[in-house]
C-alpha cells in the first residue's frame, strides 16, 4: 500500500497549507493522521510552490527599463 503523506504547500501571502496525498484534503497542520480519510501519515512532502509566486513577484516588480 502506498503511504500517504502531506504534500506541503507554501505561500508568499498566506499560511502553510498541507495537502493529503491520497484525499487531497487540505489542512492548515500536518496532522498525524488525516480527519478527512483517517490515512496514517507520513514525513511531509516539500513542494515549493512559492517559487512560482516569488517569480511572478519579481516580474510585477522587475524595474530593469
Ligand atoms: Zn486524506
Amino acid at each position: 500500500m502506498k503511504r500517504t503523506h502531506w504534500i506541503r504547500k507554501t505561500h508568499l501571502f498566506r499560511a502553510d497549507e498541507y495537502i493529503c496525498s491520497r484525499c487531497g484534503a487540505s489542512c492548515g497542520k500536518p496532522y498525524k493522521v488525516c480527519p478527512n480519510c483517517q490515512s496514517e501519515m507520513g514525513k511531509p512532502k516539500y513542494s515549493p510552490s512559492w517559487v512560482d509566486e516569488a517569480e511572478g513577484l519579481s516580474a510585477l516588480l522587475d524595474d530593469d527599463w
